[in-house]
């Protein structure tokens, strides 16, 4: 089975796939690609962007961190955060929803303050951005990420 596959590969596609792009793709393998998140990372491997990590250990635990570029991602859900597009409040206990993510929105700037003034760049991606234009998102952050490469990375 082994050599077949071998066979198959070395005549195949999958023979000149890097090693930071397969690693990615491992990454990305399984649980959760079919989330608006799930589906940034899929792009980002599709569009070669390497060098993130999902959940850093920083304030807010940022759902993107571009390690190379001091930059922090975070997807926002547009219920939780309240978007002014689509995010609606619940009209049985509305007091209640419109408190509580009032304090998301507070308790994700208060973050946004902690990581800029540890000189990581955070930006705020809306959760129907994403799924609205999400080739539009990765050409802005490739972007973004070019005009951002820290002289100390690899
Ligand atoms: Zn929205």
């Amino acid at each position: 089975m082994e050599r077949y596959l071998r066979k198959k590969l070395s005549g195949g596609a999958f023979i000149n796939v890097p090693v930071s792009r397969s690693r990615a793709m491992a990454r990305i393998r399984g649980k959760g690609n079919h989330t608006t998140e799930g589906r940034l990372r899929f792009a980002l491997v599709q569009a070669g962007i390497s060098g993130w990590c999902l959940h850093a250990s920083l304030a807010g635990r940022p759902d993107f961190y571009f390690k190379n570029h001091d930059l922090a991602l975070f997807v926002d859900g547009c219920f939780w955060h309240g978007c002014s597009r689509c995010g609606h409040i619940p009209r049985t206990n509305r007091a209640f929803w419109q408190a509580k993510i009032e304090r998301n929105r507070v308790r994700a700037r208060r973050w946004d303050r902690k990581l800029r003034r540890q000189g990581i760049m955070v930006r705020h991606i809306w959760e129907c951005q994403l799924k609205k234009d999400l080739k539009r998102v990765v050409t802005r952050l490739e972007l973004l990420l070019k005009g951002r490469h820290m002289p100390h990375a690899a």
